[in-house]
C-alpha cells in the first residue's frame, strides 16, 4: 500500500470549534471517503458515528474523541432527535464536531433532519457528500445505475418508512411504468411485499434483479435472481441487511462488468448481456 498524500496545495476548509460538519463516509471501502471528508477527520475534536460507517475510517481521526450513534447488540438505536441535540451540545462546547454518516448523509440518512436542528439552534454547518450506496455499491458490484440501453431514469427508494413498514406513500404502480430501474435501499425486510407490488404493477416475474450486501466491504456478496424468486433466493442465500436491491435490466450488465471477478481472472460471462448484438461503441 502507498501513503496517502498530504492534503495540499489548496485552500482546504477549516474545521472551527463550535462548527459541525455533516458528511458522508460513503457505502463502505475507506478508498470511497472524499478529500474532504479526510480532511475534515484530520480536525476533528469529535466524531460521531453511525452503524455503517466502517471503524478503519476513525483511525484516520486519531486525535478525535468517538462517539457511536448506531444500533448495536440488539439495543435500539440512539433516538434521532437526542442524536441532533447531542450535536448541538457538543458545538456549543466548542467542539469542531464532525458528524459522520454512511454512504451520503443526505440519502435515507436523516442527515437533513440532523442539519436542520443545527440550523434550527444557530450552530453552523457545513455538508460533505459522500457516494451512496445506491450507486457507489452497485459500481463494486458491476452494474451502473444508468446505462443508454436500459434507462432514461433511475428510482431511488427504501423499503420501510418511520414506524418500519412498508411506506405507504410509495405509489407503486407510477414507479413500475415510470423507472426501469429501481434502487431500494433497507428493503430487506419487506422485499416479498415490494416485489408484489412491482408485479402487481406490471413489471414481469422474470425482471433481473441483483441483491448486494455489505457492498464495497470485504464482506460483499451478490445475489442475481429475478422479481419473483427474489425473498426466497435471498432467505436461500441467508443473506442479511445492509443490502442494496437493483430491480431492473440493469441487473444484467454484471454479467459484462463484475470487475472484481475478473480482477481474480475469471472471464466476463457474457459480453453482451443485454443483446444489442453489436459493438458496444457503435452509435
Ligand atoms: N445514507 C446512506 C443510506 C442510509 S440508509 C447512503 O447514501 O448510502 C441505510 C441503508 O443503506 C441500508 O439499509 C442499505 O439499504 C443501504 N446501504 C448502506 N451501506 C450499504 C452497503 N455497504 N451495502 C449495501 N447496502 C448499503
Amino acid at each position: 500500500m502507498t501513503a496517502l498524500p498530504a492534503l495540499s496545495g489548496q485552500n482546504w476548509p477549516v474545521l472551527e470549534p463550535g462548527w459541525v460538519w455533516l458528511c458522508g463516509a460513503g457505502p463502505g471501502d475507506p478508498g470511497l471517503l472524499t478529500l474532504h471528508a479526510l480532511n475534515a477527520l484530520q480536525q476533528a475534536d469529535v466524531v460521531i458515528y453511525d452503524a455503517l460507517v466502517q471503524e478503519t475510517i476513525l483511525d484516520w481521526a486519531p486525535q478525535a474523541e468517538r462517539i457511536y450513534a448506531g444500533k448495536r447488540g440488539g439495543k435500539p438505536s440512539a433516538k434521532q432527535r437526542d442524536i441532533s441535540l447531542r450535536l448541538v451540545d457538543l458545538a456549543r462546547a466548542g467542539k469542531r464536531v464532525l458528524r459522520l454518516k454512511g454512504g451520503d448523509p443526505f440519502v435515507f440518512g436523516r442527515g437533513g433532519e440532523e442539519a436542520q436542528t443545527l440550523v434550527q439552534h444557530g450552530v453552523p454547518i457545513r455538508i460533505i457528500p459522500g457516494i451512496s450506496a445506491g450507486i457507489g455499491g452497485l459500481a463494486y458490484a458491476g452494474i451502473p445505475v444508468t446505462h443508454r440501453d436500459v434507462n432514461q431514469s433511475v428510482t431511488f427508494v427504501t423499503g420501510h418508512d418511520q414506524s418500519g413498514n412498508t411506506p405507504g406513500t410509495l405509489d407503486w404502480a407510477s414507479i413500475s411504468k415510470g423507472s426501469q430501474v429501481i434502487v431500494i435501499y433497507m428493503g430487506m425486510k419487506h422485499i416479498a411485499q415490494i416485489a408484489g407490488h412491482l408485479m402487481d404493477a406490471g413489471r414481469p416475474a422474470s425482471e433481473p434483479v441483483a441483491v448486494v450486501t455489505t457492498a464495497t466491504t470485504d464482506q460483499q456478496r451478490v445475489l442475481e435472481t429475478t422479481l419473483a424468486e427474489a425473498p426466497d433466493a435471498i432467505t436461500a442465500a441467508g443473506l442479511e441487511p445492509p443490502a442494496i436491491i437493483c430491480v431492473g435490466r440493469a441487473s444484467l450488465m454484471r454479467q459484462v462488468l463484475d470487475w472484481q471477478s475478473q480482477a481474480k481472472g475469471e472471464p466476463p460471462r457474457d459480453l453482451d448481456p443485454l443483446g444489442r448484438g453489436r459493438p458496444a461503441e457503435s452509435a
